[in-house]
């Protein structure tokens, strides 16, 4: 090898080196990393959602066709998977959104590691269960509850209009008591406790259902 060639397959591999170490070892090389990860998933987000041809075509599938779909995807993303497993998580935070199927909560926070239980229900209405489930997140070391509703919520349509109220009753009364049902959490000895001692956060926020936008309330 001829000295200037020498010299710039040196300066390259440092610059390689040096680039390898500002990613893995230091905070904003990390922080790059992080998204860097976010724009490809984005980019696989971008390239899967406009196909809807080819296999969920709506109404013109049979349920059996949907289930066996469901079976093969399944089957690809566990392979990827397999090869690309991915870390498990001590959860922080504890979501409670609505089952609607257009707010995605990895988009919502931007980030698809593991920080989050996500606890979904028709109009992000509480019921006992889940109260007792968002305690014992707590206990396990969550430090932040984000109960959230969202623009747009078909529970709260049905709520809304009498006759869908007279066939749903239930998902009705629940979208009524949704508030009362929050504050009862909150009173809950052992989350009140971790609140005045300042180891809890609870916030509210509104979801704008387009843009994935979070309003604090
Ligand atoms: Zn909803």
């Amino acid at each position: 090898m001829t000295s200037p060639a020498r010299k710039i397959a040196i300066v390259s591999l440092l610059a390689l080196v040096a680039g390898g170490a500002f990613l893995l070892l230091t905070t904003p090389g990390r922080k790059l990393q992080f998204m860097i990860g976010g724009g490809l998933v984005n980019l696989g987000y971008r390239m899967q959602d406009h196909l809807e041809d080819f296999d969920f075509a709506h109404h013109e599938v049979t349920p059996t066709q949907v289930w066996d779909e469901m079976l093969e995807q399944n089957r690809l993303a566990a392979g990827v998977r397999q090869s690309f497993p991915r870390t498990p998580r001590h959860p922080l935070v504890a979501m409670v959104v609505c089952m609607d199927a257009r707010l995605d909560t990895n988009e919502l926070t931007g980030d698809t590691r593991k920080y989050y239980y996500v606890i979904r229900t028709a109009g992000s209405v509480l019921e006992t269960k889940e109260a007792e489930m968002l305690e014992l997140a707590v206990h396990n070391g969550v430090k932040l509850i984000v109960l959230t509703t969202h623009s747009d919520c078909a529970a709260e349509r049905a709520a809304a209009d009498p006759v869908q109220r007279e066939r749903f009753p239930s998902l009705a009364r629940a979208v009524a008591e949704r508030g009362m049902r929050m504050r009862e959490l909150l009173e809950r000895p052992a989350l009140a406790q971790r609140i005045a001692e300042g180891q809890l956060l609870v916030k509210h926020i509104d979801i704008d259902t387009m843009t994935e936008k979070m309003r604090p309330q």
